[in-house]
């Protein structure tokens, strides 16, 4: 029997919006990682009114509800209370849980506070979830027809007890039938909506559901099913095909684009120079977040006037004069200058105009030129993205970072190669 799944998330911070709901996307994850999904998630104040409806809602529309937050000792932590009063299980005293609250607190060498007391106090007839890492112990007990869960807010607490205690409760209520197959890929350069486009035109069947996730300027897609006739790798292998390949750069990962480019300069051996003009040391910024990109990364310039692209890139003034700094002819003397000064087997370059000033009829905001020098080669490609200044600028770095993926992996480029 599959379950239905609910969190209630309970906290003025996390309405207000001084705390984002992180249990909430940990939970949600979690259960998804072994085979469950979650239905709802209600956030509530600490009231107990409140409380009591959601869990009114909740219980009339979840089987399994986890309750997060409120169990701590003070005259806001309303959580046990409302609990107790809306299945009308009074609070009784836990005269263990009482000496282990109070042993936690002599092993830190700190004195017992009275208001603690309360958090020995449990609905009369439910089952205490220990807490080995802070002082409020959570519980579970049935409702009606649905097993309700309280466990503390604290993100560490939370998770160190949904995964030691609660999983293997929600498995003996609810052990999986059959676990969901899953596929996922990530692509960059797609559009979401030709990407729906051709999903829907693949004409899967209802047992599988799609997914689309838009992480700018990258788009995941999964496909998931419960259904054990279902081949989902012939499945995605059509869909792959029809999307195109070479615009999926991982597959069953949650590495974005940088990261896989990361990977494949490692791999590759071979090293790499910079010269960014509009992303201002974006690209050398996104490949040093990652340890061991010492060994391909030689450096890079920020070449963002006319000067510092003469004189340290050793681009000629009469290119900038008569193509300007934003041209297909400038970013080729930008890496091939970078590629020299730096002594790389590669070398990418970056011109464009993120505005929101600065453009012109011939070349808008969005325009930005890309180059890509190599042994053999310089090329250049050319983009346009009218949109605000940090989406031009990030979507300029994964482009140049795309160009280095596809010619790592020796798919195609599509430039205009250099007479
Ligand atoms: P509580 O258990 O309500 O006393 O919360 C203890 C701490 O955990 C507070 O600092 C809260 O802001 C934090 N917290 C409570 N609920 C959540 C939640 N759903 N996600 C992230 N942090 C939370
Ligand atoms: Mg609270």
């Amino acid at each position: 029997m599959t379950a239905n799944i609910s969190l209630l998330s309970i906290g003025n911070e996390l309405l207000d919006g001084r705390t984002t709901d992180t249990n909430a996307t940990f939970l949600g994850a979690l259960l998804e990682q072994h085979g469950y999904s979650l239905k709802y998630c209600l956030k509530a104040a600490d009231d107990m009114t409140d409380i009591q409806d959601a869990l009114d809602y909740l219980t009339s529309h979840s089987d399994f509800i986890v309750v997060s937050g409120g169990l701590g000792p003070t005259s806001d932590d309303l959580t046990r209370d409302a609990i107790a009063a809306f299945c009308d299980c009074p609070l009784k005293l836990s005269e263990e849980d009482l000496l282990r609250i109070k042993k936690y607190y002599t092993e830190r060498g700190r004195d017992f506070q009275e208001a603690n007391k309360k958090q020995a106090y449990f609905p009369n007839g439910s089952k205490i979830i220990s807490n080995h890492g802070g002082t409020a112990s959570g519980f579970h007990l049935s409702h009606k027809r649905s097993i309700i869960l309280s466990l503390p807010g604290v993100p560490r607490e939370f998770r160190t007890m949904l995964q030691g205690d609660v999983l293997p409760i929600l498995s003996s209520h609810f052990p999986l039938e059959q676990k969901k197959q899953k596929i996922s890929c990530r692509l960059f350069d797609m559009p979401e909506s030709k990407a729906a486009g051709i999903v829907t035109g693949c004409k899967l069947p209802e047992s599988v559901q799609v997914g689309y996730r838009a992480h700018f300027p990258e788009l995941e897609i999964s496909l998931s099913t419960q259904d054990k006739n279902i081949n989902l790798e012939e499945l995605y292998s059509k869909i792959s095909t029809q999307l195109g390949q070479e615009y999926i750069y991982t597959k069953n990962s949650s590495y974005h684009l940088p990261e896989v480019v990361h990977q494949l300069l490692l791999e590759s051996g071979k090293t790499l120079a910079l010269a960014e003009s509009c992303t201002g040391g974006g690209i050398s910024s996104v490949l040093t977040d990652y340890s061991g990109s010492s060994k391909y990364l030689r450096g890079g310039a920020v070449t963002y006037s006319n000067e510092s692209k003469t004189t340290l890139l050793g681009v000629k003034e009469e290119t900038l004069r008569t193509h300007g700094a934003v041209s297909h002819e400038t970013v080729l003397e930008m890496a091939s200058g970078a590629r020299k000064a730096l002594q790389a087997d590669l070398a990418l370059s970056v011109s464009g105009i993120a505005g929101p000033e600065g453009g012109s009829e011939e070349k808008p905001v969005g325009t930005f030129f890309i180059g890509l020098a190599t042994a053999n080669d310089c090329i250049s490609r050319h983009f346009l993205f009218p949109a605000a200044r940090d989406m031009v600028r990030t979507k300029a770095i994964y482009n140049a970072l795309d160009l280095i993926r596809r010619y790592l992996l020796g798919l195609s480029l599509s430039g205009r190669a250099k007479d």
